[in-house]
């Protein structure tokens, strides 16, 4: 974007759906008047994020019903590791209401924020920022309430008295762990390929556990007889995020009650879910969650209530216009 610029609304005011803002550098935002309610995602990369089609197409609808939100409107921005702090001062500066954080920024950004709600004390990362009056961000986290409300909408499966299966340890992995935990999962058994991460993890969640449910296993040798059978079996690696990925468990031992959720998403289904298929086993990708985490900030920062199905609809379509 060049010196100067404004950035415009969509038609008659309301946001624009489709294809999605470009990306801004840290210096666009400078030098760029944000008329309106603005709000963004950052991260890098940030190109693939569909977050600005989803969010603008919420908007849209949701300015049909309250024309209070015809000037809202959700931008991405790349933002490097070392230029978080800058990047967070400068929207504050510029009025962007809300904040999303995508990779690499979840954990760090703790350090750079005001204040964090308490219900993202244990989840360890924020990935929602509001502006309050005071000029200052409150970090929250809505991963974990996403992938809650994800699996109950697809899978029909309430996580309390539940038992979890859960393969990964990164940042996912941690937010669904501790969201598992937090709704009182029957047990919780984690997975993963490299012990010393596997490690790290039980020990952050390890004060949140308090009913003793929280198990590890080495995810390249699992001893299946240890794992409950009807479990929801959830996949927080990146395998399954390329076409030709190896599922990352064996399903052949387990009954058509267990079900799967597979975070990864995309225009193929994974090794997982087509094996879950052949099997008669429920299972939905990671797109659901995608949208919830959406739903979520976006009702913290209008306080509003938002339409979901507009968010999976604007998501959906970006997605294909990326294939
Ligand atoms: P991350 O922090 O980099 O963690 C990656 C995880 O994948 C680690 O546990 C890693 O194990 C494991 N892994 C990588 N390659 C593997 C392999 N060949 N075999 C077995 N395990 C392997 O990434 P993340 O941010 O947690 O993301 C993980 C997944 O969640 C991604 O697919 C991402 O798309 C998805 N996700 C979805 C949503 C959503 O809203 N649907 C949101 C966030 C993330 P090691 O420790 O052994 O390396």
């Amino acid at each position: 974007m060049g010196e100067g610029l404004q950035v415009t609304t969509g038609q008659q005011g309301a946001p624009a759906a489709g294809p999605g803002p470009q990306v801004l550098s840290i210096e666009d935002v400078h030098a760029t008047d944000f008329p309106g309610t603005p709000l963004t995602v950052f991260g890098s990369p940030i190109r693939h994020s569909v977050s600005p089609q989803m969010h603008n197409r919420a908007l849209a609808a949701m300015t049909r019903a309250d024309s209070r939100f015809a000037n809202w409107r959700y931008h991405r921005v790349e933002v490097p590791p070392e230029r978080l702090p800058e990047a967070l001062g400068l929207c504050a500066r510029k009025g962007f209401r809300g904040i999303n954080l995508t990779l690499p920024h979840k954990v760090d950004a703790l350090r750079h924020i005001a204040r964090v709600d308490p219900s993202a004390q244990a989840f360890g990362a924020v990935n929602t920022l509001r502006l309050d009056d005071d000029g200052l961000y409150t970090g929250f986290n809505t991963d974990g309430y996403g992938f809650e409300a994800a699996v109950r909408e697809e899978l029909g499966i309430a996580l309390p008295g539940r038992h979890v299966i859960l393969l990964g340890a990164g940042g996912a992995a941690r937010a669904i762990a501790a969201q598992c935990l937090a709704s009182r999962c029957a047990s919780l058994h984690i997975g993963n390929r490299t012990a010393d991460r596997l490690d790290a993890l039980l020990a952050l969640l390890k004060p949140f556990d308090n009913a003793h449910r929280l198990r590890g296993f080495d995810l390249a040798s699992p001893d299946y007889d240890a794992l409950p059978p009807d479990a929801l079996i959830v996949n927080a690696t990146t395998l399954g995020l390329k076409p030709e990925d190896p599922a990352p468990l064996d399903l052949g031992l387990f009954p058509p009650e267990a079900a799967v959720y597979d975070t990864t998403y995309g225009s193929h289904r994974s090794r997982l879910q087509r094996d879950a298929f052949d099997r008669g086993l429920r299972s939905a990708n990671g797109l659901s969650m995608l949208v919830w985490q959406g739903a979520r900030s976006l009702e913290i920062w209008t306080g509003a209530s938002v339409p979901a199905s507009e968010m999976r609809m604007g998501a959906e379509e970006a997605l294909l216009l990326r294939r």
